[in-house]
């Protein structure tokens, strides 16, 4: 596979550390608040790329992390804690709003079919992880205690700006614009490791530590998880464009101090989703959520299509037109599988064109626009109707928009006129035929399709025994 990555900035080969398997890190949500669409946009994309790569015939491990202490306003380690500030919202505690909006993440993300981590992380649960990093950091000489914190220190680093995109300009910009600037950093850069002198006296969750009764900095969760859980030579980190800097920078410094060795090859980072007034934020307030969508009638897999319609690498701009378009277009590719003829048998030969077809347009840096014309292709194809709802069936493992199940229920709606008793005549033949046919009484069996084909009833032979539809 060819995958555009962050470290080196250029489209290369997606290689492994052992053949065949794959290590994958995602930041996962800071659970203060709903995910917005926009938030989503990055794990349904993080999603195709986790289903693409089993697709392919990885073996993949994929751990996420859950945000619940230590990601500050800033990003620049200044400004209330996320999770503190959502407890006072609510007049909730720290616990409560995260077992809440977990809760909300993974509703949500399977109104989106998007596949749960194989390893799901709270970052509350690996506190001895973190502390034992800290102690590390602080032996092998790449962090100090200062005014009652623990910082990394990044002038220890030969290279700190990893992604090559920031400039010492760039990070005066996010220092001005925060709350205030932290005395004790001796490199402006640094970052914290380990808070016990928190600004905010009322943080509401610490622990004991070496260093005294505090909590972890937001970027060292996801070190100390994706080596737990994912090991010391990751494959693929992945996240949203804001994670590059500082904290996808951070956790390069750190895990690689750590281990002493690089850490992880590949970084994958989607682009944001934007709406009129720029990006799509938690903190501006208002934002757009799954539910909202849903409560405007939108099926929240309408959205997927949306998102998979552009590329991962372009900002994407939201407006309900677009939407609204994105639903003509999933109504239409619903209604073309839905007429499909659901008998015979599928060529599995016929198929293989279209499947590297799918495959080309996957592997090249992840194209899911072309992924979908795909569809479109096979629903146009010289090939039998089996053979296109086994395409289908095929992409869907990656694509995930839940399209066969859209279009069953469109032939299962066809059959509402049909009056219960008329069900019940269907029915008897049906039973009838299994019986003929179970008695190799061929002529008996020949007649009853004869039958049901005269009232225009298709059968189909599913593993839950024989099904039938209007045609
Ligand atoms: P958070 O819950 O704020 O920690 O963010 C969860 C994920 O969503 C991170 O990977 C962010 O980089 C990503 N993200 C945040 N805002 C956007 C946006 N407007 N568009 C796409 N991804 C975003
Ligand atoms: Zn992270």
């Amino acid at each position: 596979m060819i995958l555009y990555n962050t470290l080196g900035q250029k489209k290369m080969e997606f290689k492994t550390h052992t053949p065949g398997k794959v290590n994958m890190y995602t930041c996962g949500p800071t659970v203060y608040h709903y995910a917005h669409i926009g938030n989503l946009r990055t794990y349904i994309m993080e999603d195709v790329l986790d289903k693409f790569l089993r697709y392919e015939g990885y073996d993949v491990n994929r751990v996420m992390n859950i945000t619940d202490v230590g990601h500050l306003a800033s990003d620049a380690d200044t400004g209330e804690d996320k999770m503190l500030k959502g407890a006072k919202r609510e007049k909730k505690t720290v616990l409560e709003i995260a077992d809440f909006y977990t809760k909300a993440f993974f509703e949500d993300a399977a109104k989106l079919n998007i596949r749960t981590p194989d390893v799901v992380m709270p970052a509350t649960r690996c506190i001895p992880e973190f502390i034992n990093m800290v102690t590390v950091l602080l032996e092998k000489g790449y962090a100090y205690e200062a005014g009652g914190n623990v910082y990394f220190d990044t002038s220890k680093l030969d290279k700190y700006y990893v992604f090559g995109n920031q400039t010492e300009e760039d990070l005066a910009v996010g220092v001005r614009d925060s709350v205030e600037e932290d005395e004790f950093k001796r490199n402006k850069t640094d970052f914290v490791l380990w808070f016990t002198k928190s600004k905010f006296d009322d943080q509401e969750l610490k622990w004991e530590s070496p260093w005294g009764l505090g909590y972890p900095g937001w970027h060292i969760e996801c070190s100390a998880i994706s080596i737990k859980h994912g090991g010391e030579y990751l494959d693929l980190h992945c996240g949203g464009v804001d994670n590059a800097f500082p904290h996808h920078t951070n956790e390069i410094a750190q895990s690689e101090a750590f281990l002493g060795h690089e850490w992880c090859p590949h970084w994958f980072h989607v682009l944001h989703l934007l709406d009129s007034t720029g990006k799509m934020s938690k903190s501006k307030g208002e934002f757009l959520t799954v539910s909202l969508l849903e409560s405007k009638g939108y099926d929240p897999l309408v959205y997927r299509m949306f998102c998979l319609q552009s590329h991962y690498r372009k900002p994407l701009t939201f407006t309900f037109e677009s939407l609204d378009n994105a639903v003509v277009a999933y109504n239409k590719l619903v209604a073309r599988i839905a007429a499909l003829d659901t008998e015979g048998e599928a060529d599995a030969d016929a198929a293989k064109e279209y499947q590297q077809k799918f495959k080309d347009a996957l592997g090249n840096d992840l194209n899911t626009s072309l992924g979908l014309t795909c569809l479109y292709d096979v629903l146009k194809a010289p090939v039998s109707d089996a053979t296109k709802l086994m395409l289908i069936e095929d992409f869907e493992k990656v694509l995930s928009l839940g399209l066969l199940e859209a279009a069953e229920k469109i032939r299962a709606e066809k059959n509402e006129g049909v009056s219960d008793d008329e069900a019940a005549e269907i029915e008897a033949l049906i039973a009838e035929r299994q019986k003929a046919r179970a008695e190799k009484d061929w002529a008996t069996a020949d007649r009853i399709r004869d039958e049901l084909k005269a009232r225009n009833i298709v059968l189909e032979d599913t593993p839950q025994g024989i099904k039938w539809k209007k045609a």
